[in-house]
């Protein structure tokens, strides 16, 4: 585990976060979004990557034109779903990019250079994974559900599995979301969970260090993950939980280049 791994980036206006373990491997982009630096107006201020929400439509298009911008990317070919909460994801390549934008799932793969491969996000947990052996990336959209679903697991499975990734060469990056000073679930959602803290008579569940479990029992060692609360931290992150359903969401997006 490492810390202190992220960094802060600001440019024209636009103010994400990096990796610098997933920079150092020299051969992905990525960023995780805040809410900072778009042009969408209240409740969508103002950096609104949430293309499911009820923003108008050129706003989020100008908002992916400026994080893209930002992050030294282009978004010409992104691939992101509509996620639904479940365990399904696809492996993205030149072929079928096209076809997988909009499908329901949860997560993405790829070994294909220059397709950045997103999931958006106002609470769940955004996971990157890269593996530096098969140069593979993976994103995931894991809130409780699909944190329960196992999904992160799956998708590192696969990658073992059918691409050759191996732990060890694994990074993988568990990025903003609920924390478990904020999550708190009645007992039947509390009682599906290992991190599980009583306080007061209510449950609040750690959906980081339930993810990072399913790393580390595949042997995952090299995680990277900084405690950013996506309720807590109110002026840097949408929440679907302390701001209502009508919110915006962060994007995490990363691309093999
Ligand atoms: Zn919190």
């Amino acid at each position: 585990m490492q810390n202190n791994d992220f960094m802060i980036k600001q440019n024209n206006g636009v103010k994400y976060y990096i990796s610098r373990s997933l920079e150092r491997l020299g051969f992905v982009k990525h960023f995780f979004s805040t809410r900072i630096g778009g042009v969408s107006e209240v409740p969508f201020d103002s950096l609104n990557l949430g293309i499911y929400t009820e923003d108008k439509y050129e706003n989020i298009n100008k908002n992916y034109s400026r994080i893209f911008e930002a992050a030294d990317m282009d978004g010409q070919n992104m691939v992101y779903l509509r996620q639904v909460h479940g365990d399904c994801f696809y492996i993205v390549n030149d072929d079928n990019r096209k076809e997988i934008i909009g499908k329901d799932g949860d997560a993405l793969i790829t070994t294909s250079k220059n397709i950045p491969i997103g999931v958006m996000t106002a609470d769940c947990i955004p996971v990157i994974i890269v593996d530096s052996l098969k140069r593979a990336a993976a994103v995931v959209h894991a809130g409780w559900k699909g944190t329960h679903l196992h999904i992160v697991d799956k998708v590192v499975r696969y990658m073992m599995d059918n691409l050759g990734a191996r732990a060890e060469y694994i990074t993988a990056v568990v990025g903003p979301g609920i924390g478990p000073c904020c999550f708190e679930v009645k007992e039947d959602v509390a009682e599906k969970f290992t991190f599980v803290e009583k306080r007061n008579c209510s449950y609040f569940v750690d959906l980081w260090q339930e993810n990072k479990k399913q790393l580390i029992n595949l042997g995952v060692r090299n995680i990277i993950h900084e405690p950013l609360c996506t309720i807590c931290m109110e002026d840097n992150f949408f929440s679907y939980r302390r701001d209502g359903k009508i919110t915006g969401r962060m994007a995490t997006f990363i691309e093999i280049t």
